[in-house]
């Protein structure tokens, strides 16, 4: 790449007159980033730990995927499509750079590796990709000033813009393309001089800039040389200590965010690392309170949010008008740290972040719906860090009102609803279904191969105990040996815990786990995908669980299940994703499976769907929860089931029908949208040789004992 200016000893001799500046600006420029990355990792070094450094091959391969591969970029085309362009570019011009920074302390540097053939590949390959970098942040700029995304708006609740800082640093890599490019030019335009062979790949920027020195003198070309080099090397160094002010500063971090990132997905983290349950006595604060209290990681992902704002445009909460922007989270932890941990002078940590940067109903009004994790390109991580919040809130006693009569309940009767825990089984006392499928209650004298884990709201919500009896229907009729807890069973406390309530949770916990073991099962079937993720993810040491779509999948393909035709013709349905089946256990297609198993029925996809599935509004307490917001999360969903012109919504969860049942009366679809759980049509669907069959969805009682 750089033979021309070594061959052209008026040229070189221009860079050579330059050397001590270079110099002094390399040694600047080093200390200068040395020093403002070390400030930053202050704030991680008192963070409270997090154990990242295991399965070093899975993290790579996450890197090879996420980083390197930029896998979720194209979920957003234009957006995507340009910043796996300047990646590339990126990547394809960081060996360029640093040689162009070497070149100026020894003007006859060559890279190892690319001098002849190879060399002038890459310098195509490198003239390129100038260009094209150049050419996406002229097309960056203009989108953010003039075009304005509504994902990069900042409303006035959540803080300050950062659009201005965004364009300065687009403004920047432009400016580093053109010198870079310059500089190149000169080159080649001295090169063109008379014996000289000029290159510079054809059409590209610095092709353009050749073509137009081409005509200029020796010494013209060798001052612009220098002034192309200076210019790229002030523009690089600024840069590089600039990132670390801004949202720029992910070029630097998002490689190690991904690498750290989390490797299982539905896993919450735990009060403290290092600290067992049978401790956690000894802890004196639980959750986050302070900034202080967050884990390193989790700093880290706070530096490597680049605001790009896909999480928050996916994100329910914010959807509605909730008080919640994920987006905002990070970048006000950020530009607290950066105040709070200034680059000269002490650090002033320490001060509480609920009512300085976030308030409560921010904090209490995400859904876990995992959305934004989804979504986002760097995997920056919101759940773990909202429960943290949660934990913190509670342990100063700041429960919301309408949570605390349930949690209440919940230490007091197992279940959200205060219900007597006798009752916890009548929902087999229907009329006439023990006769149709007996279900036993399991002890000491009756044990099965199977536990049936019923949960809070399917035992007691007279509208979901329809759910509870087709389960059990569909069980009898694959020949399951399965039985129930009973009495004896309490809720699975997954959503507790989701909202902060570690220590009743484990309760729930200890006493469920002894009870299943004491049964002596050796699998559990749920159909609340809440309570068979808590099963599958915060219990130890119980036998493994699935979700009854896996089941009846799985028997659908045996031929075990066989369906009659669907009768009404008019019918079209649609599935929901429930969050805690979908994304938090990636069970997207056994649901789906078992629809399309059913004769004549027509099945349409929300825009929405699989790992991009919008909340129905949440389940467990977050029914208790009343938040501020515009409208219901479930009637914007039963808005997409009918702009994809569905009339019949699908579920597989207790608590999605409790919030899309509520929606469609909200928003006036009654008569024209219903819904029903997937186990319910499964139930009504299933050929049998006997006329007997369950018509329990037909007779759905409309009184709910959940929260609204
Ligand atoms: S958290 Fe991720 S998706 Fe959200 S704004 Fe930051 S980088 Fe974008
Ligand atoms: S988990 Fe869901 S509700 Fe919570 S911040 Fe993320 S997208 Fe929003």
């Amino acid at each position: 790449m750089l033979e021309g200016i070594h061959s052209d000893a008026r040229l070189t001799s221009w860079l050579v007159q330059g050397r001590a500046l270079f110099l002094f600006l390399h040694v600047l420029g080093v200390a200068c980033f040395a020093y403002i990355v070390s400030r930053r990792l202050v704030p991680l070094i008192r963070a409270e730990r997090d154990p990242r450094f295991d399965r070093p091959l899975a993290r790579l391969g996450k890197v090879f995927k996420f980083w390197l591969g930029q896998w979720k970029h194209p979920r957003y085309k234009t957006a995507g499509t340009v910043h796996i362009l300047i990646f590339a570019g990126f990547i394809l011009l960081a060996m360029r750079a640093f040689t162009v920074l070497i070149v100026g302390v020894s003007p006859n540097f060559v890279t190892p590796g690319l001098s002849g053939e190879a060399g002038h590949l890459y310098e195509v390959a490198t003239d390129y990709a100038a260009t094209v970098v150049f050419l996406c942040m002229v097309f960056a700029i203009v989108r953010r000033a003039v075009f304005k995304p509504a994902r990069y708006e900042v409303p006035a609740k959540f803080g300050k813009a950062h659009k201005a800082d965004a364009i300065f640093l687009l403004s920047l890599i432009a400016i580093l393309m053109v010198a870079d490019s310059l500089f190149e030019a000169a080159r080649a335009a001295a090169q063109a001089q008379p014996g000289h062979v000029a290159f510079a790949a054809a059409l590209s920027l610095p092709w353009l800039l050749k073509v137009s020195l081409v005509s200029l003198p020796l010494p013209t070309l060798g001052a612009l040389c220098f002034a192309g080099y200076l210019v790229h090397e002030i523009a690089f160094y600024f840069l590089l200590c600039y990132r670390p002010f801004g949202i720029q500063f992910h070029v630097e971090t998002s490689l190690f965010n991904v690498y750290f990132s989390k490797l299982e997905r539905g896993k919450l983290k735990p009060v403290k690392w290092g600290v067992s349950d049978d401790h956690l006595d000894r802890v004196k604060s639980f959750g986050v309170k302070t900034f202080e209290d967050f884990t390193w990681k989790h700093m880290l992902d706070f530096y490597s949010c680049a605001d790009c704002g896909r999480c928050s445009d996916n994100c329910p909460a914010n959807a509605v008008g909730r008080p919640l922007s994920p987006r905002f989270i990070s970048i006000k932890a950020r530009d607290y740290a950066f105040q709070h941990y200034p680059m000269f002078g002490r650090s002033k940590n320490g001060t509480p972040l609920i009512g300085s940067i976030y308030s409560d109903d921010e904090i209490w009004s995400c859904t876990t719906c995992g959305a934004c994790e989804e979504e986002c390109p760097l995997l920056v991580e919101y759940i773990d860090k909202i429960v943290d919040l949660r934990r913190g809130l509670v342990d100063e006693g700041l429960v919301p009102q309408s949570l605390q009569k349930p949690l209440k309940a919940l230490n007091s009767r197992g279940n959200p609803y205060g219900k007597m825990e006798k009752k916890k089984a009548d929902w087999t006392n229907a009329k006439d279904f023990q006769q149709i499928c007996p279900v036993k209650t399991l002890d000491k004298k009756n044990g099965a191969d199977t536990l049936y884990f019923v949960d809070s709201i399917t035992s007691f919500d007279d509208r979901m105990q329809s759910i509870g009896r087709a389960t059990a229907t569909i069980l009898d009729h694959v020949g399951e040996n399965f039985g129930i807890l009973g009495t004896v069973e309490k809720d699975s406390g997954h959503d507790v815990r989701r909202f902060g309530e570690e220590t009743l949770f484990m309760a729930l916990r200890d006493h469920n786990t002894d009870v299943i073991k004491a049964s002596g099962v050796t699998r559990i079937v749920t159909a609340d995908p809440h309570a068979y993720n808590a099963l599958k993810h915060d219990y130890k040491d119980v036998p493994p669980v699935e979700h009854i779509s896996q089941v009846i999948a799985r028997e659908v393909k045996s031929g075990k299940i066989e369906f009659r035709p669907v009768e009404d013709g008019t019918a079209v349905y649609t599935y929901h994703d429930p969050c805690y089946l979908g994304r938090h256990n990636q069970v997207y297609d056994d649901p789906r499976d078992v629809l399309d198993a059913i004769p004549g029925l027509k099945r349409v996809e929300m825009t929405r769907s699989r790992d991009r599935s919008f909340c129905c509004g949440g389940g467990g307490l977050m029914l208790f929860y009343e938040p501020k917001e515009e409208q219901r999360i479930g009637v914007k969903r039963v808005q997409m089931a009918a702009e994809a012109g569905a009339n019949v919504i699908v579920t597989a969860c207790p608590f999605c029908m409790v919030n899309i049942e509520d929606a469609i009366k909200v928003a006036g679809f009654e008569g024209k949208i219903t819904a029903i759980d997937l186990t319910e049509l499964v139930d009504q669907q299933i050929a049998r040789e006997s006329t007997v069959v369950t018509k329990e969805a037909a007779e759905i009682p409309q009184e709910s004992v959940a929260g609204r």
